[in-house]
Parts: C-alpha cells; sequence; structure tokens
C-alpha cells in the first residue's frame, strides 16, 4: 500500500498546499489523497484523529437537530405529524437549557473519550490510511454494529428501568415525557458513558477479530448513530419515514411511546426484541406506567 510521505510535508500547510496535496497520487482518489494530507498536515494521529471525530459529531448532531428545531418553529406547518400533537412544542428556553447541557455532556465526557478512541483504534489494529473501505465492506459492517448496538441497547436500557438503576442513571433522559431532536443526548455522564460502550465496542472488537475495520467506516456508523438517535427523539413521524419502509425499524413513532408509556419499547433501532420479549410499549399492549420521578 503506497502511503502519504509526512516528513517531506509542513505540519502547518496552507489549505491550498493541501488542496494540491489533493491529486498528489493518482491510485487514490481525491478524498483519499485529501485525508493523506490531513494526517501529515497534524503530523500527530491522535489529535487528527480527534479533531476529525469531534467536529463530525458536533455537525452531525446539531446538524440533525436544526430541522427538527425548524420544524417546532413552525407548529402551524408541521404539527400534523407531530406524534403527541395534543403537546405545545418545546420552548426556545427548553431547547437553549437542553442544548446547555448537551454541550457540557460532549465537551466533559464524549471528547475524552474521543481523544481515547486513536490509541484503541492502534491497540485493535484498526485501520486509518488510505485507500478506504469498498461499499460492501463499509455496508456489512455497518448492518452488524447497528444489529450488535440494538441489542446491547435493548438489556441495557431495560436494565436502567429497574427502580434503583433508574433513580441513579436514567431518570435525567426521561425528564421530557415529550421528546424533542435535541433530547437525544439529554443524560446522565454515566448513561452516555455506559450506552456509548454500544456505539464504540463493536467497530474495536470487529478490528481486532477481523482486522478488517477502517475509521472511515468507523466514523459513518457514528455519524448514522447519531442521526438515528435524534430522529427517534423527534417526536415526527412522516408518511416518508424510514419505519414505513422497514417494519421492523423503530424511529420515532416507537420511541415516541417510550417516553409517553414509560415502559416497553427499549430498544434504539429495530423493534424486533421488544416484540420478542413482549415489551412493546403502549395502553393497547398493557403497558403504562406512572412516571418514577
Ligand atoms: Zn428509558
Ligand atoms: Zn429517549
Amino acid at each position: 500500500m503506497e502511503t502519504f510521505n509526512a516528513t517531506a510535508v509542513p505540519s502547518m500547510d496552507s489549505y491550498a498546499h493541501l488542496v494540491q496535496l489533493a491529486h498528489q497520487n493518482p491510485n487514490l482518489s481525491s478524498f483519499e489523497n485529501l485525508w493523506e494530507a490531513y494526517y501529515a498536515y497534524w503530523n500527530n494521529d491522535i489529535i487528527a484523529t480527534g479533531v476529525i471525530t469531534f467536529i463530525a459529531h458536533e455537525l452531525i448532531y446539531f446538524g440533525r437537530c436544526l430541522p427538527w428545531i425548524i420544524a417546532d418553529a413552525m407548529p402551524g406547518t408541521f404539527t400534523r405529524w407531530k406524534i403527541q400533537d395534543h403537546k405545545a412544542p418545546p420552548s426556545v428556553a427548553t431547547q437553549w437549557n437542553c442544548t446547555k447541557y448537551i454541550l457540557a455532556i460532549h465537551f466533559i465526557i464524549e471528547l475524552p473519550l474521543i481523544v481515547l478512541f486513536h490509541p484503541l483504534m492502534d491497540i485493535c489494529g484498526l485501520h486509518y490510511t488510505a485507500p478506504f473501505p469498498g461499499l460492501k465492506t463499509l455496508a456489512a459492517q455497518l448492518a452488524v454494529f447497528f444489529l450488535v448496538e440494538d441489542t446491547y441497547h435493548y438489556w441495557l436500557h431495560r436494565a436502567f428501568h429497574w427502580g434503583p438503576l433508574y433513580r441513579a442513571v436514567h431518570r435525567i433522559h426521561h425528564q421530557y415525557a415529550t421528546p424533542f431532536g435535541l433530547t437525544a443526548e439529554y443524560a446522565s455522564p454515566w448513561e452516555t458513558l455506559l450506552l456509548g460502550l454500544g456505539t464504540i465496542c463493536p467497530p474495536l472488537i470487529m478490528g481486532y477479530v477481523t482486522g478488517n475495520v477502517h475509521l472511515v467506516t468507523v466514523l459513518v456508523w457514528m455519524g448514522l448513530r447519531q442521526v438515528q438517535a435524534i430522529d427517534s427523539h423527534s417526536g415526527y413521524d412522516f408518511p416518508w419515514s424510514l419505519r414505513r419502509i422497514f417494519p421492523f425499524w423503530g424511529g420515532a413513532d416507537w420511541h415516541d411511546d417510550h417516553h409517553r408509556y414509560f415502559v416497553g419499547n427499549y430498544s434504539s433501532s429495530f423493534k424486533h426484541w421488544d416484540i420478542l420479549m413482549g415489551t412493546v410499549a403502549g395502553p393497547k399492549n398493557g403497558r403504562e406506567k406512572k412516571r418514577r420521578d
């Protein structure tokens, strides 16, 4: 594999020079060349991975929340698709308070974990240099990550609803019985850490076992997992929502019932664990409890 010669490039290169470098290796795509130039630019792989992962995380989180914030600001247009349409949309003050808490969680809890990711990736033998994985490999690994995370999430989330664990860990996430996009990561630091293991560990374990997992796959996985979590807290169910195409996909309709009825619908992405274990939420299933505030 031909790799980029980092020592030949000044560490603080200009953007124009980086763009020029994006065409230097004809065996790689422009994006792959840029990726190599980016790592050369930092001249420190831990910082390079940390910066791109954290910036991607923030852009995807708040970028994906933005359409839901706009929808909440235009109730006349979007209420017909709101799941709990009898409830008022969150106020600006509520959304701002939630944003401040999310930023604190991102900088205090998630940023150190993100910086730790590169050393963990090295230990587990994940790749981060070009070339990037093929689309088939990417799709197959993403499917495995979604299924494994969903299983981990189902059982841990169900355990979080056991009285002592609920009071100690999970109560913060249930502060909003009518969720909105920003509440996806509104949770205690312990919950962020423990549930986050379900996102971080599958690629590390697969990388260790197969020796064939790339950082780009991990970034795509983390991005899709964030989008899934934000969308499932959006409070909106559209005629074009993914659950209408894939019947086993949960989505907002599914997770909204978890916040509304408090019992059942513990999984993150899919419905099969709740159906198999008889924990589907809703009054028609006899699963409705008062919140343990
Ligand atoms: Zn819960
Ligand atoms: Zn939730």
